[in-house]
């Protein structure tokens, strides 16, 4: 489903997140709910860097929109609001930002939005090489 939805490769159960979503690789959890977990980037970019992604096995926006449900994208996008609100990001701004693919920058393939903040964050994107 993933394949053809997206024309990524299909969903790999072995992917980073995936392994942190089972509990076998411990993350520092922000906020978890039925359909999101929220927890700190491990290299982060910013003094603010939170990843937030749905506990369903989907590879990247095309596929989440198209194949969640409802509830599960609603749940999401509640979640990636309700982080900014907790960490108090929504007075002073922020940036969400989400990588798909190999031009996107995509480097673990499961679907997810960074949440950066904590400075001023400077230009979208940064000019072509
Ligand atoms: P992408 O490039 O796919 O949009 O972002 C993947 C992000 O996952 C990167 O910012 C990277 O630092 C982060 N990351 C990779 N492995 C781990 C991990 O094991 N734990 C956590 N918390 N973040 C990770």
């Amino acid at each position: 489903m993933s394949a053809a939805t997206t024309g990524l490769p299909p969903y790999d159960a072995g992917n980073i997140f995936a392994r942190i979503l089972r509990g076998e690789i411990p993350c520092k959890r922000v906020h978890e709910t039925p359909h999101a977990l929220a927890f700190h980037d491990i290299n982060p970019q910013a003094p603010v860097h939170v990843l937030v992604i749905p506990k369903g096995p989907y590879v990247s926006l095309a596929d989440f929109s198209a194949n969640a449900s409802d509830a599960e994208i609603g749940g999401f996008w509640r979640a990636v609001g309700q982080v900014a609100r907790d960490l108090g990001l929504e007075s002073r701004g922020y940036r969400v930002l989400s990588n798909m693919g190999p031009e996107g920058g995509q480097e673990v393939p499961h679907f997810h939005v960074h949440l950066f903040g904590g400075r001023r964050l400077g230009r979208m994107v940064p000019a072509a090489p």
